[in-house]
């Protein structure tokens, strides 16, 4: 890629990011995403379309309501640069392919997940949903290169794995991992095949059980409260899928194989 598709490529995904911080906020809320238009949650005017400029318009209005002076949550602009930056990165790894947009689907997804779970504690079913929906169209289109058995086949081999591994930990743990999880893992194994969901777990537990000894530890206190396993979930499946191969290959060699 060059230099003009970087931007292009860093520019679409501030927008990007610009409708999912929309999503994060609303769709938990039960609210509609497209109506009504934007407004600033504290005095309910409606914003131009200047204030809606990803990052610009918060630089403009240095985080503050033009129009009533509250402050904006600096979530918003940081939410935007990660979605810009998660465009640049993936097209950068995987070049303007198919391949390239379909693991961006599922990490701008697992983000907005990740960001109503850490708020709310749940993981909203609609959006796994519309995860699958949208896994099932992008393991068809890659049926063109290898065969839709082949692609049919990871894909479903993927949501085994990783939701059978999570259905038995969520039915051992009773109430200790929530449903959502093992949905969600399903979905992330969907995209990943397999090999991709068995790294995807392992990272994603080691994340959380250190995670989980650093809040036992400064709070003092035992393991009452439940942390939002999503978080994790989406780190280890961002992790995958830049050195998953990698990281699969090394324990082959490791284990001998
Ligand atoms: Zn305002």
């Amino acid at each position: 890629m060059d230099i003009l598709q970087y931007t292009a490529v860093f520019l679409f995904g501030l927008c990007a990011g610009s409708f999912l911080n929309v999503v994060v906020y609303r769709l938990p809320r039960g609210e509609s995403l497209v109506r009504p238009p934007s407004h600033c949650p504290a005095c309910g005017t409606r914003l131009g379309a200047l204030d809606l400029v990803p990052l610009l318009g918060y630089m403009f209005l240095r985080g503050r309501c033009r129009y009533c002076g509250a402050r904006i949550s600096p979530r918003y602009p940081l939410v935007e640069m990660a979605t810009g930056l998660l465009f640049t990165a993936v097209f950068s790894k995987f070049g303007l392919s198919l391949e390239a947009a379909g693991k961006l689907f599922l990490l701008v997804l697992l983000l907005a997940i990740s960001l109503i779970d850490l708020e709310h504690l749940r993981v909203p079913n609609g959006l796994v949903l519309v995860g699958l929906a949208g896994g099932a169209i992008w393991r068809t289109l890659q049926a063109t290169g290898r065969g839709i058995g082949a692609a049919w086949l990871e894909a479903l081999a993927g949501l085994a794995v990783a939701g059978g591994v999570m259905l038995v930990i969520y039915l051992a743990s009773r109430g200790g991992m929530g449903a959502g999880d093992v949905k969600l893992a399903a979905l992330i194994g969907f995209f990943s095949g397999p090999a991709g969901a068995a790294v995807v777990l392992f990272l994603g537990f080691a994340a959380g059980a250190l995670a989980g000894l650093f809040q036992v530890w400064r709070r003092r206190s035992g393991w009452k409260e439940a942390l939002p396993f999503a978080p994790f979930l989406s780190l280890a499946a961002l992790v995958e899928v830049f050195y998953g191969a990698a990281l699969w290959q090394g324990y082959l060699k490791l284990m001998g194989w």
